[in-house]
């Protein structure tokens, strides 16, 4: 094993050795049971069961799961565990149907996440001496916050541009001396594409680092963002329920994700059944927190997909399990025809061909009278051309089983959506 070698935030806490992680989960898990059941709402939930009837694992995975669904039915504070008076802040999701889910903080949990998320930047590298451009945006959305808290606790310098306006972005990173862009993973897309119509000069730029998240990014847009815009890429995870980005980030080893299990802890399910996945094996990460006050969660579903990856010590000499890239969620599968597929595969797919993408859309739709449609609008350089699309049929169908229609547009034609990409649209249901 090569030893890669990062300062850490914590370094006692994060190489703590696998017995002494276990132990700390069980407190963790007894502790959050026992903040959990002081609310009728969640003794409803849980039954009869008390903090010490947890000791060992398997104890924990006999209590029933929580759903995204009861949590948007708590709006909003129905399973709070923190008087309203000491909630210091609420963040929320921004769910495009039903209510909201909310995330109660308070003090302890702002404190903790400033931690998690100051561990994050030193797992990839950056310090005090680095200028951290905060571009998701500052709301109830927990990104811009998130960075912004690890960032002013590791003394960096703060650059806290928030969304949009990616012209000043660009002039900002290149005048304020940005070296760590912190950013949704295809934001990238955005400042690239900019300074090309622009004719900004990345290379005037002294970023180094770019920490990225919230949306599933493939190993080819990885590739593709590192070397157009010359930095190293981490992959942070983390979710409005679990107190936002710092749930986990990779490593310069890059042979997975760190889950902070002093924090949190993971469980891998059969998506469909809910039983337990061994290591190695996909499922759905379920996740329980150990630490979190406002909002405790005790086996989460969070949809998406991975894997443990290793339990082992890192290459980098964390301790803390290793999860692999999340490789989509249960819900935006895609079924076509009885094939299944992941945008992540097609996108991977993509990039492997000169003048491909990045940017596309798959739109599914149902002409009157017809059978399901798959399309694929796909953005390529001129030279792209019949050859260049011979050969994307032809591997889209012998890897994927898919034989989408293929559009191709010129670069900057499909609209591009102002926060998260939109790489699915899905008109079957709806009758269009
Ligand atoms: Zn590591």
């Amino acid at each position: 094993m090569n030893r890669v070698t990062a300062p850490m935030w914590e370094p006692q806490a994060e190489t703590l050795p696998r017995e002494v992680l276990v132990q700390r989960t069980l407190e963790g898990m007894r502790r959050t049971l026992a903040r959990a059941l002081t609310k009728a709402a969640w003794r409803r939930r849980l039954g009869s069961v008390a903090p010490d009837d947890i000791d060992g694992l398997e104890e924990w995975a006999r209590l029933p799961f929580l759903t995204k669904e009861e949590l948007r039915d708590a709006y909003p504070f129905g399973l709070a565990c923190v008087q309203p008076r000491r909630v210091v802040r609420v963040h929320m999701s921004s769910g495009t149907t039903g209510n909201p889910i909310v995330n109660p903080y308070s003090r302890g949990d702002v404190e903790q996440w400033a931690a998690v998320m100051a561990r994050c930047y030193l797992a990839a590298g950056v310090g005090r001496r680095d200028v951290v451009q905060i571009t998701p945006s500052f709301g109830l959305f927990t990104g811009g916050f998130g960075f912004h808290y690890g960032a002013e606790r590791i003394g960096a310098m703060v650059v806290p541009t928030g969304a949009g306006r990616t012209s000043l972005q660009l002039t900002l990173m290149r005048d304020l001396g940005t070296t760590v862009l912190a950013a949704i993973s295809t934001y990238p897309l955005r400042l690239i594409e900019v300074a090309r119509a622009e004719g900004f000069d990345l290379r005037s730029l002294k970023l180094r680092v770019a920490i990225l998240g919230s949306e599933m990014w493939s190993d080819g847009l990885r590739r593709y963002i590192e070397r157009e815009l010359s930095v190293t890429t981490f992959d942070i995870i983390g979710m409005t329920e679990t107190g936002g980005p710092g749930l986990g980030i990779d490593c310069p080893a890059r042979e997975g994700i760190h889950v902070w299990e002093d924090h949190y802890f993971c469980e891998i399910v059969d998506p469909a059944t809910g039983a337990s996945r061994a290591d190695g094996e996909e499922g759905e990460l379920v996740i329980s927190t150990l630490t979190r006050e406002g909002l405790p969660l005790i086996r989460y579903r969070t949809h998406d997909l991975t894997r443990v990856v290793s339990r082992e010590p890192c290459a980098c000499g964390r301790t803390h399990l290793r999860l692999d890239r999340l490789h989509g969620r249960t819900d935006d599968m895609v079924v076509f025809r009885g094939v299944n597929f992941y945008p992540r595969q097609v996108e991977s797919l993509l990039l492997k061909h000169a003048g491909a993408g990045p940017e596309y859309q798959l739109v599914l739709d149902r002409p009157p009278g017809g059978s399901d449609r798959l399309t694929l609008l796909l953005e390529a350089a001129e030279g792209f051309g019949e050859s260049g699309l011979g050969r994307l049929k032809g591997e889209l169908r012998q890897r994927l089983h898919l034989s989408p229609e293929i559009t191709l547009l010129k670069e900057g034609e499909l609209p591009r959506a102002p926060g998260k990409a939109v790489r699915v649209v899905d008109r079957r249901q709806a009758g269009e």
